[in-house]
């Protein structure tokens, strides 16, 4: 697939993925173009049932209407005790315009109301994944590669750490006694869902 030298395109206007997609591709040279360049082209609909319907449909929609390629994550959080929730829904489990926050505390009431009458004082409160699927669509061939990654860990009821975005500040990696939150972008490159999922789509662009 042949990619613009100087920029990336990401079908994205989360901040968050922003930040962290340019942090990963400013060692290649790569600025990052994303959806708050193109304030003209709409929202995607993302009422796929998986992480990719929804990264392929934002990828492939924002490929044809820009006529070049592009690149698109449909990310999330699946909680065991919530039987894989709020997977998909991640971005919006608070209603749709959930900001962060009201995210946050609905997740952490959903799971205290599971464990209503345990006797526990316990931090921990669900083993827990971070799922990233990437797509990057090349709308002249309408060939696609996909690349997915993932990062397990527990729902802390004591959140933590200022950076990252999301649910970050709940996602406690016991190996490292910290949340995502508390890691700076780069350690959190090296052990997060997009982190790993970068890494292997820049292995199948090898190819
Ligand atoms: P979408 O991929 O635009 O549907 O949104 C993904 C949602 O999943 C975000 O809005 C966050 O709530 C959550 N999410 C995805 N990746 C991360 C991450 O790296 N940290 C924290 N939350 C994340």
């Amino acid at each position: 697939m042949k990619l613009e030298k100087d920029i990336i395109i990401v079908a994205t206007r989360n901040k968050g993925k922003v930040m962290e997609f340019s942090h990963a591709f400013e060692p290649f040279g790569k600025k990052v173009v994303s959806m708050f360049d193109y304030p003209d082209l709409p929202d995607v609909i993302e009422d796929g049932e998986t992480f990719f319907e929804n990264a392929f449909k934002k990828a492939k929609t924002i490929g044809d209407a820009i006529g070049l390629p592009v690149l698109a994550d449909d990310s999330g959080l699946c909680v065991e005790a919530l039987n894989g929730q709020p997977g998909v829904y991640s971005a919006r489990y608070a209603g749709e315009h959930g900001a962060d926050q009201d995210n946050n505390l609905k997740l952490l009431a959903e799971l205290e109301k599971q464990r209503l009458g345990e006797d526990t004082e316990q931090p921990l409160l669900s083993p827990a994944q971070f799922v990233c699927v990437l797509v990057l669509y090349d709308p002249v061939t309408g060939q696609h590669i996909e690349a997915r990654g993932t990062v397990d860990g527990w729902i802390t009821s004591q959140p933590s750490g200022n950076k990252g975005f999301g649910y970050d500040p709940l996602f406690y990696l016991p190996h490292l006694e910290k949340t995502m939150a508390d890691l700076t972008m780069d350690e959190k490159q090296a052990i997060s869902h997009r982190g790993h999922a970068l890494r292997q789509l820049a292995e199948k662009l090898q190819q």
